[in-house]
């Protein structure tokens, strides 16, 4: 009964992005070299913005250390 995996199959992360895309929580264009937070398991993207792709991050990163805490 080990959960050692976090539920998303590949890990997200900051990535720059290659072509221009729709951020998926705010109706800014994420335009080639900017950088953004890419799920590649939902192929999702979101702007570097506070609101996007950091607050994401911000949870990605709790989830991970907690992780690491339970599996000590
Ligand atoms: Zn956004």
């Amino acid at each position: 009964m080990r959960s050692r995996r976090l539920p998303f199959p590949a890990d997200p992360r900051w990535i720059e992005a290659r072509f221009t895309s729709h951020c998926a929580r705010c109706p800014r264009i994420i335009k080639p070299g900017e950088s953004a937070y890419y799920f590649p398991n939902s192929k999702t993207i979101f702007c570097d913005s506070e609101d996007c792709g950091k607050h994401e991050a911000r949870l990605i990163e709790a989830a991970l250390f907690d992780e690491r805490m339970c599996a000590a």
